[in-house]
């Protein structure tokens, strides 16, 4: 495109670059947005410091992957030459994911590694697990300590008390391999605050639990609660979201919460936290009414024919006779039920319900978190908005919704150890059979009631302490040796669970690691690279580098590289380990870990014959681009595999449900109200609080080290809607109590008409604090005490806000803001379903006004009353516990790590 007028004045006057310079093929073009992948290990730009001097700085382009939330967008790291480091981070145009863009959160990289307050070292304990005592140690000393530890618990014969707890995953395959090599069933996420909710109600459908949405090609996008595209898969899905909506797709946001995806929205729900079901069953009624419906996909593609065998075998067994069935099986869901569940204006739900029926198979649907995660019963969201899909025929279509792994790349490993020889009841309790993943929230309650306890426990990337709810009960184990007898913190900052620990080990942040990412986010699937990028510096350079931590900041170093040389060190020679460690190449040798790599993208298809045209190896492919598209799309991949469920279709009619003891959820209802349901919530000053949407700056416990996000947002006020602030008489600003089944925390109040009446809402991320013997993390955190004033009660109070502090960056003190917020997740009770074993994040709430003594930041927990609260949910699981044929789970569904077969029936459990 030619420049304009005002362009060419603005060039001559040097106001902006140069729109006329060579383009690197010897013409002259338009400016680039991105310099071409032949220049980036010569790339020169001009220094924006030294402006309006033209200095010219030479820099190498290294591809890696951002680490700040699951996504793994592509970010290019600019390393300068002359000084050997990077600069800055920009998105890399290869990745077919994130496409060059990024979130806010993927430049601020740039933030973490520079951190003043970095871990650079490996960290030993001094003194009293807990009491903040570290001294400094090599890596030599942590690997054979450690190693000696897990020896030791391995040769007892245990196989279910060394764990590793993951936080932020993502490097594909690898940690399970690690933990099959060691022989442990000690796998643990922290998937049950997350994600497991509406991973159970995907699973019951099609066995794959996460959907992926075709947002660019739809014609309805319909996104229950927008956690997920202001927090999660941020950027790869928001950016094909406007693309559907400059192409005229409606956008429907369900969300109690005006959040910038619902303020986007042309129609906003603000439902009730936890009716979604009601609404979505509505809708589905409108679709048959009108028969909306895709007959063929129906017809072919779900099992209503066993429905219709088991509940109406008198009637004959015909497509036409079910619809007619199923329209009387969803008689009570009418406009009017669903309005008066989710406290919305009946036009509303018709309104939207006719965007959605006519939509037809370009209905692009999806929820994750939020929603799913809320409430009792939770699991039933995702259950019940999958049914719209399966009615409109949308599922797996162009501009449909999809299964994730349809789009998912699963490495093919160099060597595959033997499944765990044994069940891990602290991480799947026999009483929840359907848990989708580990019921992690309520470890602490099961160690404290003697299930078992742990000799070696890693936590990788995870803050229990802070993000988890019960925070004190996580402290009360982390300093009990009898409960955890080494534990071990693999984290690229200081945080509140680090603190408990016996080692705290740096690993990289996104520019300072090896893993591989996959991820569904969009309708292709493809493969990239998050590499060390001072190591491929080093190698562009013809440095040869054997460990990563050589060229990292310090002694930072990476999992991959730690986990082959603990292995390594953990075997004396009789236990079979090293032989899991090999190099594939090199006979009888350890393996490096560019053969790891290189082994795996040699695998990827299609990947080698790229490279080759390139004149390279995979790696070599990987190293340079950061990315590989497999598929260009995975459309309808049913037709030729078939569904993976018993009945090998999509299952409307679950017989796993009737027969693992919940026969009133064999068919998509909306038979279990929350327990924030308006009807549970009977006294005047009883609320419910949202508290678990994501601030769009911020990730769970790594950003409070970046700079840049922090200035943007430091604070969680209680939103509140004004006609409830009037009720109970606050205005902005003013402090609040808000009392929680197990204690209390006072914030201040935000009045918004940004929230539903009834419902306060506080965010995920703010309230970080260290104690005053504790360190890093000084933009986002506040200087708390921590008092154990008896019969189970702690007390936290906030001894300073945020204060400004001179270091080498000078920005540190220039810090203005002050409040850190407040950390509600401690206050919270866990309170797992039943059935999904997802924790519930919707609190059932008291609003008061703090009393004389009480103040901002101030938190108490009764740790009794929290013990106390989970037998009584724990219970409802134990109430139902059913085994057919003595399984302890379906075994046609996943389980991560899963060991071997015959410990799936519970009589032969060791
Ligand atoms: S969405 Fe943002 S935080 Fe997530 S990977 Fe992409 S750039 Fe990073």
């Amino acid at each position: 495109m030619a420049k304009t007028f005002i362009e060419g004045i603005a060039q001559k006057l040097r106001i902006i670059q140069n729109l006329d310079r060579e383009d690197g093929s010897g013409n002259y073009g338009p400016l680039r947005k991105y310099p071409a992948s032949e220049e980036w290990n010569e790339h020169i730009e001009l220094d924006a410091n030294a402006w309006p001097e033209r200095v010219e700085r030479k820099y190498s382009l290294v591809p890696t992957t951002c680490f700040n939330c699951e996504s793994a967008c592509g970010l290019l790291a600019y390393v300068d030459k002359e000084t050997g480091q990077v600069s800055k981070f920009e998105g890399n145009p290869h990745h077919p994911g994130s496409r060059g863009r990024n979130c806010a959160k993927g430049p601020a990289t740039i933030n973490q590694i520079q951190d003043t307050e970095r871990i650079m070292h490996p960290m030993r304990r001094v003194g009293a697990r807990g009491n903040g005592g570290w001294e400094r140690i090599s890596w030599d000393e942590a690997l054979d300590e450690i190693s000696a530890k897990i020896r030791a618990s391995l040769k007892t014969g245990a196989v279910d008390r060394v764990v590793y707890h993951v936080g932020r995953p993502g490097h594909e395959g690898f940690m399970n391999r690690v933990l099959r090599a060691w022989g442990v069933d000690g796998h643990n996420s922290h998937t049950n605050i997350c994600s497991a909710g509406a991973r159970t109600g995907y699973a019951l459908w099609h066995k794959f639990d996460r959907p992926s949405p075709d947002h660019t090609n739809a014609k309805v996008i319909l996104l229950t609660s927008s956690h997920l595209e202001t927090g999660h898969y941020f950027n790869p899905h928001a950016q094909r979201i406007l693309e559907g909506m400059m192409d005229g797709a409606k956008l429907i946001v369900i969300d109690p919460r005006l959040s910038n995806t619902a303020a986007m929205a042309d129609h906003w729900l603000p439902t009730w936290p936890g009716s979604e079901p009601a609404l979505f069953l509505a809708w589905a009624k409108m679709i048959l009414e009108r028969g909306l419906y895709d007959r063929e996909f129906m017809e072919t593609q779900v099992n209503w024919d066993d429905w219709m065998k088991a509940v109406h075998p008198d009637e004959a067994c015909e497509f036409e006779r079910f619809i007619e069935l199923l329209i009387e099986e969803y008689a009570e869901y009418t406009p009017e039920f669903a309005a008066e569940e989710c406290r919305i204006p009946v036009e509303q739900v018709i309104e939207a319900g006719e965007v959605v029926a006519g939509s037809g198979s370009r209905l692009c649907t999806h929820v994750w978190r939020s929603a799913a995660i809320g409430n009792l019963g939770g699991w039933q969201v995702s259950r019940t908005l999958h049914f719209l899909n399966v009615l409109t025929g949308s599922v797996g279509t162009v501009g449909g919704t999809a299964p994730n792994s349809w789009s998912k790349f699963k490495p093919e490993l160099f060597d595959e150890p033997p499944d765990p020889d044994g069940w891990n009841e602290l991480h799947f309790p026999p009483e929840y059979t359907l848990a989708h993943y580990e019921m992690s929230h309520i470890l602490p309650h099961m160690i404290k009631e003697g299930r078992g306890s742990m000799d070696v426990y890693f936590t990788r990337v995870f803050n229990p302490v802070w993000t988890f709810p019960d925070g004190f009960s996580w402290m009360e184990m982390l300093q009990n040796e009898e409960s955890v007898g080494c534990h071990i913190a693999l984290t690229p900052t200081w945080n509140e669970t680090a603190f408990f620990a016996d080692y705290v080990l740096p690993m990289g942040h996104a520019s300072e690691r090896h893993d591989v990412n996959s991820y569904a986010t969009s309708s292709g699937k493809w493969v990239a690279f998050r590499q060390p990028v001072l190591r491929e510096y080093a190698r562009r350079e013809g440095r040869e580098v054997e460990f990563t931590h050589e060229v990292n900041p310090g002694e930072v170093w990476e999992e991959d590289e730690f986990w082959n040389e603990l292995s390594w060190r953990i075997d004396d020679g009789t236990m079979g380990i090293r032989q899991h460690f090999m190099s594939p190449y090199r006979e009888g040798e350890k393996i490096t870990i560019d053969e790891y790599y290189q082994y795996l993208f040699e695998r990827v298809p299609g990947l080698p014959d790229a490279a080759a045209a390139e004149g390279t190896d995979a790696l070599g492919y990987m190293r340079k681009h950061g990315a590989f598209l497999i598929e260009e799309s995975t459309y309808k991949k049913y037709e030729k595999d078939g569904w993976p469920t018993p009945s090998g279709k999509q299952e409307f009619y679950s017989e796993t449900m009737i027969e693992f003891g919940h026969p009133e959820h064999s068919i998509p209802h909306y038979r279990q109200k929350s327990h924030v349901h308006p009807d549970n919530l009977t006294g005047e000053d009883e609320y419910c609080l949202l508290p678990n949407f994501r601030l769009p700056q911020h990730i769970h416990s790594r950003s409070a080290n970046a700079k840049w996000l922090v200035e943007i947002a430091h604070r969680n006020p209680i939103w509140i809607h004004p006609k409830d602030a009037r009720r109970l008489g606050v205005a902005e600003g003013d402090l609040l109590k808000i009392e929680t089944e197990i204690g209390w925390f006072v914030d201040k109040v935000w009045v918004t008409e940004g929230i539903k009446p009834g419902v306060v809402g506080c965010s995920h991320h703010i309230g970080r604090w260290r104690r005053s013997q504790d360190a890093g993390n000084r933009f986002l955190t506040n200087t708390v005490s921590i008092e154990d004033t008896g019969n189970g009660k702690m007390r936290m109070r906030t001894v300073s806000g945020i204060e400004p502090w001179k270091s080498d960056d000078p920005d540190t003190n220039r810090i203005w803001w002050r409040d850190g917020g407040v950390h509600q997740n401690i206050t919270h009770a866990v309170q797992p379903d039943p059935i999904s074993g997802a924790h519930c994040w919707l609190q059932k709430v008291r609003l008061s006004r703090p009393s004389e003594g009480e103040e901002y930041g101030d938190i108490e927990v009764d740790r009794e009353k929290s013990f106390e609260y989970y037998k009584r949910w724990n219970k409802w699981a134990k109430d139902r516990e059913t085994h057919p044929r003595g399984e302890r789970r379906p075994l046609w569904m996943k389980r991560p790590l899963a060991p071997r077969k015959e410990h799936f029936i519970i009589g032969e459990r060791d």
